[in-house]
Formats: structure tokens, C-alpha cells, sequence
């Protein structure tokens, strides 16, 4: 009480002098301008790629695009003109602070700190791949929230965090810890929460440690113990209440759904994005084409599961699983494609080794995305679906983060698996 009280003071004493006094106005530092010569620009907002077009770039913004820019005397020349040059790519389905390396060691030996030491690697990694933005949905301990503190202050490089802090899920579910002793204990922060009051609390406890975006784990899932892949996980009331919830602070929901069911439920509640959607049925993507719910379809990732899970000592029962989805989820990926369901490019990065976020886009091409609409999907789309208009495209006011590779990624989008350089906030970082 003492204390508190004392805070009080001292926050109204503050308060008295910074109103009593104006602060002389700092001397503005000088503006620093760079400006990049491009080959071609991918101008995803319409669709097209440019030639002869320049980007004006003032303090870390995008100031003008449009061919023979004039720049002030003394702007740093980036001269990408044998480059086509794409925006930053961004990422909407991740878990940047940690990555599979052995199924004993990830349960028992890592802690919450060992994570936290090691995320800017992954980060770092990320960024240098061309991903300048990432979602985050889901990561113990709110080590997300700090990372992107750090990378925000520019103590850590990497990309442009949204996140989610704890993923929210139910007793006995895909977001628990199953298949041990009842004796076992884990410590550290619950994400897991039943019952209307008990989900709006943890949406609650999210917002005040620092989410962005509300991660809800909706139906069962792959890497984990329980028996199914795609049963519903949460009552269409839960759901609810997490939406509301989530829409009362201004934060969007991700669901993390494979089953039937669960996908309609999570529509239904007013999800943002229907993450995996392995088993979704016509009746689904008819609801997620109405809604405009976003599909976010992580269909790389099943080749990385089969060919190194077995080997990092994950249980038989669980790559069984991915067996069993995997194939499903592509089909049906394609099928919503064919319906014209929105899509964003996210790709469960952390599930496979962070750095190879751009190996999906041939997947997505392949699943039906002309690759123009593949590259909207990890540019515009993507930046939509985060509700941030900072982000996503090569036009003015938004951040100068761009990539460039050698070559025509609208003839072959693998070459996005090989960007030759990056740039954020108007900072080279990757010059190859
Ligand atoms: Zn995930």
C-alpha cells in the first residue's frame, strides 16, 4: 500500500513537471534517403511486374516508386536493376523461438531460458532468408513477446514480429502435454484454459503480457499425443468467447484447426484465419469464402515430418498421424484454392528448420496458386490478414523492407528459395 501509494506521487509529480515545462525541441537529425534501382518490381497490390521503376526510400520508409526518381545529393545508391526486387516476404504461421532437434531432449532437458538464449538465432536465420515480417502463434513463456521487444529496439536483427504468446487450448489437447505420469509436473505459464470465463481470462492474460494476435488451438493435432487429428478441441461457446474476447482489446484470432468440425466452429466464431485446415469439407470453404476467412495451409512441412521425425526419436503414434493428414491437407488445399478461399502464406516454420520458410511456395503453386497469387500470399494477403498496412508491398508509406533475387520467381518461384538480398526498414542486410 505504502509503495503504491508512493508510485502515485511520484507519477503526479512527473506529470506537474512535464506539464509545467515545454522541452526545447530536439535539433532533427538529417534524413537519410537510399535509393534502389530495380530491374523488375513485383507490384503485388495490382498484380504486375514493373520494369525501370526506382524506390525512393526517406528514414526507413518508402517515400515514392516510379521510373528516373530524382534523389537529394548525398542519397545512398542501392542499384538492383539486374534484380527483379519483390517486397519483404512474410511468414503468418510461426514459432520462431524454437525448433524440433530430438523428441527427449525438446520435452525434458530444454528449458524455457536454453529457448530463450537460442531464438535470436532463428530470427536472424528468418530475416536473411527474405521473410521480414512474421506472425508468431505460439511460444511458452511469452519468449516471442521479448524477442520482438529486442528486435524492435534493434538490440536483435530480425524480422518484424507479430505474436501470440501462449497458445490457447484445452485440458488433455493439442495445446497440453498428454501421454505422460498424472505425477509428471511442467512448470512455468498455463496456456491451457476450459470453460467461457477460464479462455477470456487467458485471452485476458495474453493482451497484458503482450499479444498481438490471440492463437486459439480449436481441434486436435499432429505433433502431439492425443489419439485424434482433427476432433474438436473447444465448444462452439468456448470459441466464441475467445473471439469476443480477443475483438474487445483489437486483437484478431488464429485458430489452429485441422478437423471438419472444428474448422466450421472456429468460422463460425469469427476466426481471422483457419490455420492447417487439413480436413476441410465443401461446406467449410463455402463458409470461409463468405466470412473471407483466411486459409493458412502449411503444406510443406509434411515431407520435412516423414523424412526427419523418425530419426529425432518422435513417437511412431504421431508421424502415423502426419501420415494420415498430410496427403489429405494438400488435396484439400488445392480444392479451396479452386473455390477461391483467401489465402496467406504460412508455413509452421519451427516445425521444420527456420530459414527454409520459402520452400512452400512451390507447394502452393502446385496446389493451384498461379505463382503471382502464391507471392500475394506471403506479401498483401499476408499483411490483410495481420490488419497492418505498414507491411506487404513496395508502395509509399509502407517500410522499406524489399528482396531481390537473380532471375524471374513468376516463371520459377523456387528462386525464392535463393534471395540475394534483403533490405528492412531501408538497412541492407543480406548483399549477395
Ligand atoms: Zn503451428
Amino acid at each position: 500500500m505504502i509503495r503504491s501509494a508512493a508510485l502515485v506521487l511520484t507519477l503526479a509529480t512527473a506529470l506537474t513537471a512535464s506539464g509545467a515545462e515545454t522541452p526545447a525541441p530536439k535539433p532533427s537529425a538529417p534524413k537519410k534517403f537510399v535509393l534502389v534501382r530495380t530491374g523488375a518490381l513485383v507490384d503485388v497490390l495490382q498484380g504486375r511486374v514493373l520494369t525501370g521503376q526506382d524506390v525512393l526510400i526517406e528514414d526507413g520508409v518508402i517515400k515514392a516508386v516510379g521510373p528516373n526518381l530524382v534523389a537529394p545529393t548525398g542519397t545512398r545508391i542501392v542499384d538492383l536493376s539486374g534484380k527483379t526486387v519483390l517486397p519483404g516476404l512474410i511468414d503468418v504461421h510461426t514459432h520462431i523461438t524454437s525448433q524440433p532437434e530430438d523428441y527427449y531432449a525438446d520435452i525434458f532437458r530444454r528449458s524455457p531460458i536454453d529457448i530463450a538464449v537460442t531464438a535470436h538465432v532463428y530470427a536472424k536465420r528468418t530475416l536473411e532468408a527474405g521473410f521480414t515480417t512474421l506472425r508468431v502463434v505460439g511460444a511458452d513463456e511469452y519468449v516471442d513477446v521479448a524477442l520482438r521487444k529486442a528486435i524492435d529496439k534493434g538490440t536483435v536483427v530480425g524480422p518484424r514480429l507479430k505474436v501470440a504468446g501462449l497458445p490457447i487450448g484445452a485440458t488433455g489437447g493439442h495445446g497440453d502435454i498428454t501421454g505422460f505420469s498424472p505425477y509428471l509436473k511442467f512448470g512455468g505459464f498455463d496456456n491451457v484454459a476450459d470453460g467461457v470465463d477460464a479462455v477470456r481470462k487467458l485471452v485476458r492474460q495474453n493482451v497484458k503480457y503482450g499479444a498481438d494476435v490471440i492463437k486459439m488451438i480449436a481441434s486436435a493435432g499432429v505433433l502431439s499425443e492425443e489419439e485424434s487429428v482433427g476432433a474438436p478441441q473447444y465448444s462452439f461457446e468456448e470459441m466464441k468467447a475467445i473471439c469476443d474476447e480477443a475483438a474487445m482489446w483489437g486483437r484478431k484470432v488464429a485458430a489452429h484447426a485441422h478437423g471438419t468440425e472444428a474448422i466450421k466452429r472456429a468460422v463460425r466464431a469469427g476466426v481471422a484465419s483457419i490455420e492447417h485446415g487439413s480436413l476441410i469439407d465443401d461446406e467449410g470453404i463455402r463458409m470461409m469464402k463468405e466470412k473471407g476467412t483466411f486459409l493458412v495451409a502449411d503444406v510443406y512441412n509434411d515431407d520435412w515430418i516423414l523424412a526427419e521425425f523418425a530419426k529425432m526419436g518422435y513417437p511412431e503414434k504421431i508421424i502415423e498421424k502426419e501420415r494420415s493428414v498430410g496427403r489429405l491437407q494438400r488435396e484439400n488445399f488445392a480444392k479451396a484454392v479452386k473455390a477461391g478461399v483467401r489465402q496467406a502464406y504460412g508455413t509452421d516454420a519451427g516445425v521444420y528448420p527456420h530459414g527454409f520458410n520459402a520452400r512452400q511456395f512451390k507447394y502452393m503453386v502446385a496446389g493451384g496458386l498461379t505463382p503471382m497469387q502464391a507471392i500475394q500470399s506471403a506479401t498483401a494477403n499476408a499483411a490483410e490478414l495481420l490488419g497492418w498496412d505498414k507491411v506487404g508491398a513496395i508502395a509509399p508509406g509502407r517500410f522499406a523492407d524489399l528482396v531481390a533475387v537473380d532471375g524471374d520467381p513468376l516463371k520459377d518461384v523456387t528462386i525464392l528459395e535463393k534471395v540475394s538480398f534483403v533490405v528492412k526498414g531501408g538497412e541492407v542486410v543480406v548483399s549477395r
